[in-house]
């Protein structure tokens, strides 16, 4: 067995203990202080230089070799819901799974142990490595409302892993889809349809001469688009105001 087979061994025990201990930590989005505390302790440990904006998210930067260039490890701090609670089961075939009615919380616990066991791992080979920017966000799930708020030009490095995806081992993905979402209220003004329609302006009716012009489905190759929900009107005898 060589060196680092055994610095590998060691790191799978020390990984499965880590991931226990800190998916123990209540952590829903914008509720991430008390397992921001522990990887502030741990970062510090690792011998890194930490920061804490305002929001919440963190920065932490590893000296390394200064003649290789530097990268950006992250991975997000909060959990989706039902978080509270949080417990783990280890099933005879290693397996960790959710004990309880909560999420286990792997998305991302798993993440933020990698970046912390592989960084140790490095450490403990004394093998030279490149200067580390580490950023643990909050509020990832409620669509990077934290990372919206992180100051970006404090970082240096141009490669960055993301560690917040399932699939093979040692694959990534370059790119991804992403989401526009809005929601559109068309005011009209509301008049009694028998009485004095004339009075009313139908926000029903516009809304669906808006309709008409927005293409759905396939716009491209990639890209499509959908109107999901539509509500309004309250009643057959009133012109529609909204
Ligand atoms: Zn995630």
């Amino acid at each position: 067995m060589t060196k680092i087979d055994k610095l590998e061994k060691a790191a799978k025990a020390q990984a499965e203990a880590e991931f226990l201990e800190l998916i123990e930590i209540d952590s829903p989005s914008w509720g991430e202080q008390a397992i921001a505390k522990v990887l502030l302790r741990k970062l510090k440990e690792l011998g890194m230089e930490t920061q804490q904006d305002e929001t919440g998210n963190i920065y932490g930067y590893l000296p390394g070799n200064a003649s290789l260039p530097p990268i950006l490890l992250s991975a997000h701090m909060d959990t989706v819901e039902p978080s509270k609670g949080k417990k783990a089961t280890i099933e005879p075939d290693g397996t960790i799974r959710s004990a309880g009615a909560a999420v286990l919380g792997a998305d991302c616990v798993a993440g933020l142990v990698e970046i912390l066991q592989g960084i140790r791992l490095v450490q403990a080979s004394g093998l030279p490595h490149r200067p580390v920017e580490i950023i643990f966000s909050v509020a990832e799930e409620t669509y990077c409302e934290g990372l919206e708020k992180f100051d970006f030009s404090k970082v240096k490095s141009k490669d960055s892993y993301v560690l917040d995806l399932t699939g093979k081992i040692g694959t990534a993905a370059r790119r991804a889809p992403t989401l526009v979402s809005f929601c559109a209220t068309i005011k009209g003004r509301a008049a009694h349809a028998g009485m004095e329609p004339e009075k009313g302006i139908n926000a029903i009716a516009i809304m669906a001469g808006l309709l008409a012009k927005i293409p759905q489905g396939h716009l491209d190759t990639e890209t499509t688009c959908n109107v999901g929900i539509i509500q309004g009107g309250m009643m057959i005898n009133i012109v529609p105001e909204s």
